[in-house]
Parts: structure tokens; C-alpha cells; sequence
């Protein structure tokens, strides 16, 4: 199965429990509008490569389209189209005015010089300009894209059209129309979303421990978030090697200090093995944070990580799964942790925290006026508080499981949207 015949599989269902009527299901199983695209980019060396990009509008009806671009080598329209859906869900759970989009490039960016990194993104707006657009379709960064590449596209698409108009990509460097606290919202978001996990089932952060997958973005806030916010401790991270063609986990018994491993990792999320050797960390094969001991775990790295051949793997001890990253959990695993009762903050709540930001930083945008970082995650706090017990008193109430109940909530918002303007 891949990722968008699960997310298709996990709509499915919820559309049976709400009884939906099959016209509404028909328009939300799939996209309202895809986009795949050739992009020639002038390569150092003189030739011309051309890299296949693609952008995927899944529902707009509770406003623009929201969702990142991703370079990464194994880049399927599937994926996208999974990870689109998925980002109507995260907008309407997190009940802010945005749909669901996402798109990407089938590329190794690690691979690119910094000059054929900004042709790249120069010419992936080049191709698809005039269907985004701050009313329309709003893209941001994601896996193996940064701020200054949304700084590129922000810049190709005020060439093509003539005038200045930041709203039209977000995740932008601050000082060109970026919001403070985008780069840590996502990770922040999880930790907000844990710390009312962990009230709720009456838990003291400060005693726990927590496993991570992943060392980009996500993973570097969250377990910086996870130690400064919450005092407990996380033992491992893991991170993929480009040179080894591999991934590693990196552990430390009594805990990994996130700021010396984030001077240690490169832009791309990879943690310097022969540095952190030197440290003391203990250097694991790369599925090994899976198994740890640990309260927490972490998924924050790509999809389909805890599957049915490697759920079995995780300790009795864990409690709570808190998903940074889009899709970890596959189906039959996510049967299984139902059963232990591990109790999952599923992804497109828990790691909404970027795409809140990601809608503030259009606000401040259209404002033209910039709120300082306390202010920004204060408001993000809000929402992903909020957004949290939205879901759980839906899942209290109907005593569902909890990935259940927040697509209640989402598909309910979404539909309600779609109804009102009388798409139904
Ligand atoms: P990133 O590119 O900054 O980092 C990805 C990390 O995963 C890197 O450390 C990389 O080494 C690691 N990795 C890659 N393959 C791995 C493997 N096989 N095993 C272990 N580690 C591996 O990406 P990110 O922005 O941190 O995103 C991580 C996840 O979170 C993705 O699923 C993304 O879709 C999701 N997400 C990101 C954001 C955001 O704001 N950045 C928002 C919501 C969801």
C-alpha cells in the first residue's frame, strides 16, 4: 500500500463512521487539481538536467491551499498526493482558514550546488506561477527544502508578476517577509501537543524520557523543546548518512544535548558521526531509536517508519507516541498501539505547529506589520492547545481511538465548509 492508498484507506473509513454521503466522499478521496511539470535547470558543468516537479491541490474549500514542497529522491506523485490530503486535514484540525495542497521534485538537493539549488527553485515557480499564489495556493518548505530557497521562489514569483507579494510562499528567511518562530513552530507544536498529552494522563514531563527519528527541523526543536520546555530527557536521535547510504541512531545514556548535536548536523538534518564519537555518543544501527526504553517516541524523520514488521520493536515502557513527522505509522501497526493503549498524538494534529506559523506569517504578510517570537508562539500554543482537546473530547466522547476522532473533527470542518458554499 502506498502512502496515498493509505491516506485514501484512512478517509475511507472515517467516511463510513460518519455515515458521508458518496458524493462527498467521491470529491474528497481525491484532489480537486494536480500539477506535473518538467523543470530544465542549467547545471554548473554547462548541460541541461531536467528534474520532474509536481504540485497537488487536494480541497480549497476552507481557503488557500497550504502545503510544503519536499526535494527528495524518492518523490512520487502518490506521496504527494498523500501528504496534500493529509495538509486539509492539519489546516482543518488546527481550525485555521487554509485547504490542503503540497508539492515537490524528485531530487537528491545534497547533490545540487547552491547555484543549481536556486535554478531548481527559480524554475519550479517558473512552471507553476499562475496557479499559486497568496489567495490561492500558498507553498512552504519541508523535507530537503530551507528559508532561503523559499526566498528564491518568493523572489521568481515577484519577477513574474510584477509586484511584491510575500503571502505567496511562507517558511521565508525573517527580514524578507518571515515570521519569527516559523523555523522552531513544528517542533514546538509537538512539544505543546506532548505536554497536554502528558497532563492528561497525568504524567511528569520532567521524569520522562523520549527517542527521536530524524535530526532536521522537526527533531532538533522538538527534542530542544522536548529538554528546556518539558525537563525530561532525550536519549537518542537518529539521521540519515549521505556517504554511508544509511541511517544512524546516536545515543546517550543520560541524554543528548540538543544544542551541541545541532552545532554538529549539517543543513540537511545529517549529525557529524565522527564529532559526536568524540563526545561520547554511542553510534547505533539507524532503526535502533525505535527500540529504545523511553516514555516518548519521536517519529520525525518519513513515513511508514513504525510499520506491522517493526512495531513489535517498541518497549512496554512507552506511553505516548508523538508523530513530527507526516504518515509514520502504517495501518496494522497503528492497530497494534491502539491495542497496548499507547496513546498516539497522530501527525496532522501533532506537527500542525508549522502550517499554524505558516498562517500567521501570511497574516503578518497582509498586515505588513511583524509580531515578535514571544508573540508568535504564544498564539501557536493557543491554537495547538485548542486544537488538542478539540480532538480529545471528541475522542472521550465517543470513545474512539484518537487518530479517529481528530479526523472527525477535520472531515467535519471540511465538509461543513464545502456545504456552506455550496459545493454539496
Ligand atoms: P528535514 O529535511 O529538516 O530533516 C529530515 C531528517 O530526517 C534529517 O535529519 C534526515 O537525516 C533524517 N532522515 C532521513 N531519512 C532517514 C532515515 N531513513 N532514518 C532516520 N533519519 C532519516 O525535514 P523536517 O522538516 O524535519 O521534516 C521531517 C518530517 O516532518 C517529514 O515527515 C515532514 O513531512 C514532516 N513535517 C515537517 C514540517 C516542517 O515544518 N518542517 C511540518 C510538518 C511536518
Amino acid at each position: 500500500m502506498n502512502a496515498f492508498q493509505m491516506a485514501q484507506a484512512q478517509f475511507d473509513a472515517m467516511a463510513d463512521y460518519l455515515h458521508l454521503d458518496n458524493g462527498v466522499t467521491s470529491v474528497l478521496r481525491w484532489p480537486l487539481r494536480e500539477f506535473r511539470f518538467q523543470i530544465p535547470v542549467r547545471m554548473d558543468d554547462g548541460n541541461i538536467r531536467v528534474f520532474f516537479g509536481y504540485r497537488v491541490q487536494h480541497n480549497d474549500a476552507r481557503g488557500p491551499a497550504k502545503g510544503g514542497i519536499r526535494f527528495h529522491p524518492s518523490e512520487t506523485i502518490d506521496t504527494i498526493r498523500a501528504l496534500a490530503m493529509w495538509m486539509t486535514w492539519k489546516c482543518a484540525v488546527a481550525d485555521i482558514p487554509l485547504g490542503g495542497g503540497k508539492g515537490g521534485v524528485a531530487v537528491d538537493p545534497a547533490e545540487l550546488s547552491i547555484g543549481e539549488q536556486e535554478r531548481l527553485c527559480r524554475g519550479w515557480v517558473d512552471q507553476i506561477w499562475k496557479n499559486i499564489g497568496p489567495r490561492l495556493d500558498v507553498p512552504a518548505p519541508d523535507v530537503g527544502t530551507n528559508p532561503q530557497m523559499m526566498g528564491w521562489m518568493m523572489d521568481e514569483y515577484a519577477r513574474l508578476t510584477g509586484s511584491y507579494a510575500p503571502g505567496v510562499i511562507t517558511g521565508k528567511p525573517v527580514g524578507a517577509g518571515g515570521s519569527r518562530g516559523r523555523a522552531e513552530a513544528t517542533g514546538f507544536g509537538v512539544v505543546y501537543t506532548l505536554r497536554e498529552a502528558m497532563r492528561h494522563l497525568n504524567i511528569d514531563p520532567s521524569k520522562t524520557t523520549a527517542s527521536i527519528q530524524g535530526f532536521g527541523n522537526v527533531a532538533q526543536h522538538a527534542s530542544a523543546g522536548f529538554v528546556e520546555q518539558l525537563g525530561g530527557r532525550v536519549l537518542a536521535v537518529s539521521c540519515w548518512d549521505r556517504q554511508d547510504r544509511t541511517s544512524y541512531t546516536f545515543y546517550k545514556e543520560d541524554g543528548i544535548d540538543p544544542k551541541f548535536l545541532q552545532s554538529i548536523t549539517d543543513v540537511f538534518g545529517s549529525i557529524d558521526k565522527d564529532k559526536a564519537l568524540q563526545s561520547g555518543y554511542e553510534i547505533e544501527p539507524g532503526d535502533a531509536w525505535l527500540s529504545k526504553d523511553v516514555d516518548v517516541l519521536i517519529p520525525a524523520a518519513l513515513e511508514g517508519q513504525i510499520s506491522g514488521e517493526t512495531v513489535h520493536q517498541i518497549s512496554d515502557r512507552v506511553k505516548i507516541i508523538a508523530e513530527g513527522a507526516n504518515g509514520p505509522t502504517t495501518m496494522d501497526a497503528d492497530e497494534e498501539l491502539a491495542r497496548r493503549q499507547i496513546f498516539v498524538i497522530p501527525d496532522f494534529l501533532c506537527n500542525a505547529g508549522g502550517v499554524v506559523v505558516s498562517y500567521f506569517e501570511g497574516v503578518q504578510n497582509d498586515m505588513n506589520y511583524y509580531w515578535s517570537r514571544q508573540e508568535v508562539l504564544q498564539r501557536l500554543d493557543e491554537k495547538m492547545t485548542t486544537a488538542f482537546h478539540d480532538v480529545l473530547r471528541v475522542a472521550e466522547g465517543e470513545r474512539i481511538y484518537i487518530r479517529n476522532a481528530a479526523y472527525i473533527v477535520a472531515i467535519n470542518r471540511v465538509v461543513n465548509a464545502m456545504k456552506f458554499r455550496g459545493w454539496l
